[in-house]
């Protein structure tokens, strides 16, 4: 069925007629937004979809944005909306995409990710946690960090070794990890912004049912690369329109500034602020691009643009917000608190965010990986260098 760029808006308005986001609550307004179709448009239909382009979400999300619906997919459930939705319904069974992918989208369900371990965050494909057979259940035993918002999720995606004596890729396999399970320990990790958005996960014989598992045993690889391009996406995606996200923290606080400034001063950061608000809307552009490109729920090795020139960029934007701010960019807000976020990057103050942006060049993949991904896999040019490829991953040297 082939639906108009008018129709999805007009659809998009009457839902928020017909459940109005300010007087319902998160779950209500989005379970309706999913049941219409327009939670995921690039979904198939029946599963928050319309089976339309992923670009034509921008329509729908437009719509909600001049409307000021509260409810916004990064405040809600960034990981599971982002990452665990495609994930589930490219690998996932129709009993697993009926139980979670609303959930996921309502954010009534938080999801977590749990890849990174101590000794293994780019070369994420050698992680040493174990997962052993035993009849229908897997027992698994290891450490996992970095894991955001694992103190608030029911579920996490969980990369786990299942087979040592292949090269470490083939290794793999990957579940479905219900949080409450026996053995599931979660402890914070606090970050210069003062919030502890995330945590170390320890795993003790953690139980979990193979049919939790998504993909096949020993093809963990694949369904974590489902899970890694779409992170980069979603990363790298930016937040709202035109002139909007980091780049509007920046003008609005330009616009502040800019007469307090000495003439001279006032031409630099103006030449600055300029220089970043065009490379923002590159990005935008570049980002639209992409989702066009990319198949549902497939985001392809092209999202590794967006996440590293976002990730640069943001990092620059807050620079120069800290630049205008001068000496009060110093001050923070509440003593500089120690506290459990609650929400996804909480930090509202310029400073805060100014501290968080400096997490942006790692998570997800590093600025250093993801020119290793451009370079591989979008160019074509010679492969990193792989001296592990083909050994059992228990004869590798270590
Ligand atoms: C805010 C934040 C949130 C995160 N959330 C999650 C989460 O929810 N779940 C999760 O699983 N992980 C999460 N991570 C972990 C993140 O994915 C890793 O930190 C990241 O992949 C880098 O791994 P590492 O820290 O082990 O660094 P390392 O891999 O040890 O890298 C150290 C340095 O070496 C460089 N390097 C490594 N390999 C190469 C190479 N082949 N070529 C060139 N340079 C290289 C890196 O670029 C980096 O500069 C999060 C991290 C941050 C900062």
């Amino acid at each position: 069925m082939a639906i108009t760029d008018d129709e999805l808006k007009q659809r998009t308005e009457a839902l928020i007629e017909e459940v109005d986001p300010h007087a319902n609550d998160q779950y209500t307004f989005r379970g309706a937004q999913y049941d219409a179709g327009l939670a995921f448009v690039h979904f198939p239909e029946g599963k928050g979809g319309l089976g339309l382009s992923r670009s034509k979400q921008s329509i729908v999300d437009q719509v909600l944005r001049d409307a000021k619906v509260p409810y916004h997919d990064l405040m809600v459930n960034p990981i599971g909306i982002g990452m665990g939705a495609p994930v589930v319904l490219n690998h996932g069974t129709e009993e697993m995409h009926e139980k979670h992918l609303k959930k996921i989208f309502t954010g009534e369900d938080i999801w977590c990710q749990l890849f990174s371990e101590p000794t293994h965050g780019s070369d994420v494909a050698g992680i040493p946690s174990r997962a052993i057979r035993d009849g229908d259940e897997w027992l698994v035993n290891g450490q996992k960090v970095w894991t955001t918002l694992a103190h608030l999720s029911n579920y996490g995606m969980l990369l786990t070794r299942t087979n040592p004596d292949t090269p470490k890729h083939k290794g793999l396999s990957y579940f479905i990890l219900d949080m409450h399970s026996p053995g599931v320990e979660v402890r914070p990790l606090y970050q210069i912004t003062g919030e502890a958005e995330f945590n170390e996960v320890f795993l003790t014989d953690v139980r979990i049912a193979d049919n939790q598992r998504l993909g096949d045993e020993g093809d963990g690889w694949r369904v974590a690369i489902t899970t890694l391009m779409n992170e980069r996406v979603a990363l790298g995606g930016g937040s709202g329109g035109k002139g909007g996200g980091p780049i509007r923290t920046l003008i609005n606080l330009w616009n502040t500034k800019k007469d307090e400034l000495g003439e001279h001063d006032r031409k630099v950061m103006r030449d600055q602020v300029a220089d970043l608000w065009i490379k923002a809307e590159i990005l935008r552009l570049t980002n639209q691009r992409a989702k066009v490109l990319a198949k549902s729920g497939d985001a392809g090795p092209g999202g590794s643009v967006g996440k590293l020139f976002s990730a640069e960029l943001n990092q620059k934007i807050f620079e120069t917000c800290m630049s205008l701010e001068g000496a009060e960019g110093m001050l923070h807000p509440a003593g500089y608190p120690m506290v459990r976020s609650e929400e996804a990057h909480g930090s509202s103050f310029v400073s805060g965010q100014f501290l968080r942006s400096r997490a942006n060049t790692i998570e997800g993949g590093t600025s250093e990986i993801m020119r290793n991904i451009l370079g591989e896999r979008v160019l074509g040019l010679p492969g990193d260098v792989r001296v592990d490829k083909d050994v059992a991953w228990s004869e590798i040297p270590r």
